[in-house]
């Protein structure tokens, strides 16, 4: 399948991994947007939030489980942090093979731009 994020859960292509399990891989967004950007994926392939079905909710769950993890272990859960999972064109998505963006160790705004 020609899909980055598979090729980076196979290693074919390399990535700054900084977490994985059975179900979740995590790691450092190419250009990231905060001192802390990383990228939460399921090791399944799911191309869009469109797709998701009943039967994978457990992992999809685990995402938010995983950044909440990752947020503490850096240190910035108390104080706060984002994670933003963007939907086909008009939401911004560029990879589709669905991944949660944890973004910590800045303020944000709100509304997203
Ligand atoms: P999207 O716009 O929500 O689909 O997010 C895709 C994200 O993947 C962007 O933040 C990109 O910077 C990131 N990205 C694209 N290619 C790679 C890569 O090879 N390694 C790590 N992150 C990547």
């Amino acid at each position: 399948m020609d899909c980055l994020f598979c090729k980076i859960i196979n290693r074919e292509i390399p990535a700054d991994i900084v977490y994985e399990d059975d179900e979740v891989l995590a790691f450092n967004d190419i250009s990231p947007q905060a001192p802390t950007h990383v990228l939460i994926i399921p090791k399944q392939h799911i191309a869009t939030l469109n797709d998701i079905e009943e039967s994978q909710l457990a992992t999809i769950g685990r995402l938010q489980f995983v950044a909440a993890n990752l947020a503490r272990e850096r240190g910035f859960a108390e104080d706060g942090y984002r994670v933003v999972m963007n939907c086909n064109e008009d939401g911004g998505q560029t990879v589709y093979h669905i991944h949660m963006h944890l973004m910590g160790g800045r303020r944000f705004t709100w509304p997203a731009g």
